[in-house]
């Protein structure tokens, strides 16, 4: 697997344009198609390809993130869009094509091509190779002939637009910090704003690299707030003993107080958020806390106010029964959780 990164530090040239206007709907597209490729949380990225850019603009960003995210998650991106459309088309849905790349008529040599392109992006002179282009002058050559030549000479995506995939791209992503802070610089130089970048964010945080997929919206009679429920194991597939699902609560959500006729175990896989019993502090829950809860006790648990939570909830059947529900935890009681 190929990855292309940038690793270039450059002037913070501040756009101040548009300062105060959100990105637009084909915008916010670009936002969750790129991250969900990049990520591969391809059950997401379906429910993200149904409309709002054309055809040719989808494929270029599905074929712009293996420059980010490597051939595997690209592929897989323009796969499930395959499948996508032929969904659409057997529906009767007509989807705009758009307009294909412009012919190239440029005839320089491709590196001096793709270096006047990033020097255009980054607003730096790009003639002196450093730090990591200069250790593997292989990915030098890759990154300006091919990334900012082949990719971003195609003019299916305007640089504003690119930057905006490559951005999202790099926040869902794990382990790519300075390439995020170099990008962000760069989407500041074509346009992008602070708020739009702090939109983005917040995007992201509702996306980001779960072990499962979120799954289907709960029942919300017995839950404040938005919550999701992957099944894992059904009570069928244990003899009728337990069941075991991934919870992902938003930020603000909760259960109701509720009571288990039997053991619940919870394993916190993501975010923040809280535990607590009836008449005792909240327990604060992230990553890798395990809670068991005694049979019997009234309980609430949810995600903090800034954080999604993500758990999984291992439940005991008694009686064929599970879970007994209560009135739900008010926005009192949820901010005393602290
Ligand atoms: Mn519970």
């Amino acid at each position: 697997m190929i990855v292309l990164t940038i690793l270039l530090l450059q002037n913070n040239k501040l756009n101040a344009q548009n300062m105060e206007s959100n990105l637009t709907t084909p915008q916010l597209k670009i936002v969750t198609i790129a991250a969900n490729t990049a990520i591969g949380e391809l059950d997401n990225l379906k429910t993200e390809l149904n409309a709002g850019l054309t055809v040719n603009q989808i494929k270029e960003i599905l074929v712009q993130m293996y420059a980010y995210a490597g051939f595997p998650r690209s592929l897989q991106g323009i796969n499930t869009f395959i499948s996508v459309l032929n969904d659409r088309k057997a529906k009767g849905i007509i989807d705009l094509e758009g307009k294909e790349a412009s012919p190239l008529t440029d005839t320089r040599d491709k590196y001096t091509r793709g270096r006047e392109v990033l020097e255009k992006l980054t607003l730096t002179n790009q003639k002196n190779i450093t730090g990591a282009n200069a250790f593997a002058p292989a990915i030098d050559i890759y990154l300006k002939e091919h990334l900012f030549a082949d990719i971003f000479e195609r003019d299916v995506l305007t640089y504003f637009e690119r930057e905006l995939a490559t951005i999202s791209a790099l926040s869902a992503m794990h382990g790519v910090a300075p390439m995020l802070q170099s990008h962000k610089n760069i989407g500041r130089n074509v346009g992008i704003t602070d708020a739009q970048l702090e939109q983005v964010q917040t995007i992201i945080n509702t996306i980001s690299n779960t072990l499962f997929s979120k799954g289907e919206r709960n029942n919300p009679d017995y839950f404040t707030g938005e919550v999701y429920l992957k099944p894992l194991v059904s009570q069928d597939e244990s003899d009728g003993y337990y069941s075991a699902g991934s919870v992902t609560f938003m930020s603000g959500a909760r259960t109701n107080w509720h009571t288990h006729p039997s053991v619940q175990t919870l394993i916190v896989t993501e975010g923040e958020g809280w535990y607590q019993e009836r008449g005792k502090e909240a327990v604060k829950l992230q990553k890798g806390i395990v809670i068991p809860i005694p049979v019997g006790v009234e309980h609430w648990h949810g995600a903090s106010k800034d954080s999604k939570l993500v758990h999984i909830a291992i439940t005991n059947f008694k009686n064929n029964s599970a879970v007994t529900w209560l009135r739900p935890v008010t926005d009192e009681e949820y901010d005393n959780a602290k």
